[in-house]
């Protein structure tokens, strides 16, 4: 049998330490959360990458993602060649009363038109209103964070190693242009 009011003393001295450290409580919404970069907040919707394919919506296992589209003649790109159609984006939009946050639309669209946005004070009092469409899903865009950088090591991807190859042309032309420009004034303002 252990000493009389032990039990209470072990409790005291639990209740003791448990007072003298510091606590854990976050003061939301007075102090914003510190979030992973990857938090699955809300979804972004960068549009000029959606071919409408439809594969998101099709995976989604809750059947929120809503989209429609038309059909587009595009003239052919060279006289005799052959006219084309593409999708032209009418609607899109995602139920977030429905969403589950799987992410299985993020991970299905081939072209990289849906991102995860740690953004997350979306609440309403109308439920209506968790229907986020094209125009709201685009501006969550604005709050998806770059993605980690690269390891140093690593080969540099051919889109960077394109797109600099495309900005040094650029900037080439650009000198020659000005350089041609400052010579002929320079010419004007001789003769
Ligand atoms: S995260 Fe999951 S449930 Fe939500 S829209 Fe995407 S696929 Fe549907
Ligand atoms: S999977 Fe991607 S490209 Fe296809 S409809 Fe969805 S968002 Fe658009």
């Amino acid at each position: 049998m252990g000493i009389p009011g032990s039990g209470l003393a072990k409790g005291l001295a639990v209740t003791l330490r448990t007072m003298t450290r510091k606590s854990h409580t976050a003061q939301y919404p007075d102090a914003q959360p510190e979030l992973p970069p990857r938090t699955r907040g809300v979804i972004g919707l960068f549009e000029e990458n959606c071919t409408v394919c439809m594969l998101c919506a099709r995976e989604c296992p809750d059947w929120c993602i809503y989209i429609d589209s038309h059909k587009e003649t595009v003239p052919p790109a060279a006289p005799g060649g052959r006219e084309r159609s593409r999708n032209v984006l009418d609607r899109f939009a995602i139920d977030f009363a429905l969403c589950m946050y799987c992410g299985i639309c993020i991970e299905v669209c081939p072209f990289d038109a849906l991102f995860w946005s740690p953004e997350f004070e979306y609440a309403e009092e109308d439920i209506r209103d968790l229907t986020h469409e094209r125009d709201k899903l685009r501006e969550w865009m604005w709050t998806v964070p770059a993605p980690p950088a690269l390891d140093p090591r690593a080969e540099e991807p051919k889109e960077i190693a394109a797109a600099r190859k495309a900005a040094d042309k650029l900037a080439a032309a650009e000198a020659a242009r000005a350089e041609a420009e400052s010579g002929s004034d320079g010419n004007g303002a001789a003769s």
